[in-house]
């Protein structure tokens, strides 16, 4: 039991807190605090790793059906439980645990309203920053989304400000990124580095075309003779 709780934490770890963490596994209870009471979420809290239930499944086997609570878990949860514990159930240990998917319950942690995943992240390390005696000053980039858990992976993927992007001159040989608004500045402030990289380039290019052609002279030259 105490190996499985260790397992589920480095996973954890492992994926790092932002967005990694709604493909599958359950929901980290702090980040849907933020804008839920914990009223609104107590029912649905997976009872293998405290959190958030992702994919709720009630575990019903017969053996204990007694017990008055309701028995939540995430799906994945589970799995990985009955994967490391063939002969168990997280309730108490027999075979053959028994449990089905609770769809309503997931349209409703679905409808849950949370705020950004990666601005949690931020705000974790702006915490423990200023705890050290650092201010990050007013610089920080934020994202103000708030939204159903259903609609984040679209934010993540699309709008979110905290989203890394990488500067258009890349292919140039520019290698900055940064978040949110920050690449305008770039563009802006680094416009003649850009040009003299694309020069560059553009040198390299006629550089190799000139060689190119030289060997094709040489190449038709030898005809000749
Ligand atoms: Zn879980
Ligand atoms: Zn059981
Ligand atoms: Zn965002
Ligand atoms: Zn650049």
């Amino acid at each position: 039991m105490s190996d499985m709780k260790e397992e589920t934490m480095n996973e954890k770890h492992q994926s790092g807190v932002v967005p990694f963490f709604f493909e599958h596994s359950c929901f980290d209870k702090n980040w849907v605090l933020r804008l839920n009471s914990s009223e609104q979420i107590n029912h649905f809290i997976c009872l293998i790793c405290k959190q958030v239930a992702n994919s709720p499944v009630e575990i019903n086997c017969p053996q204990h059906e007694n017990m008055d609570e309701t028995l939540i878990a995430g799906e994945n949860c589970l799995k990985q439980f009955l994967n490391n514990n063939p002969h168990a159930c997280p309730v108490q240990p027999h075979d053959g645990c028994e449990y089905y998917k609770m769809k309503p319950m997931q349209r409703l942690i679905n409808d849950l309203i949370v705020m950004c995943p990666r601005q949690f992240q931020q705000d974790l390390q702006t915490l423990e920053g200023n705890e050290e005696g650092q201010t990050h000053g007013n610089t920080a980039v934020i994202c103000s989304f708030k939204g159903k858990i259903k609609d984040l992976k679209g934010h993540l993927d699309n709008a979110c400000t905290l989203k890394l992007s990488e500067c258009w001159f890349k292919s140039f040989g520019c290698d900055y990124s940064c978040l949110g608004h920050g690449l305008d500045t770039h563009l802006n402030e680094k416009m003649k580095h850009h040009f003299d990289l694309e020069e560059l380039k553009q040198l390299q290019l006629e550089n190799e075309q000139l060689k190119m052609q030289i060997d094709l002279d040489k190449k038709n030259n030898m005809k000749k003779y």
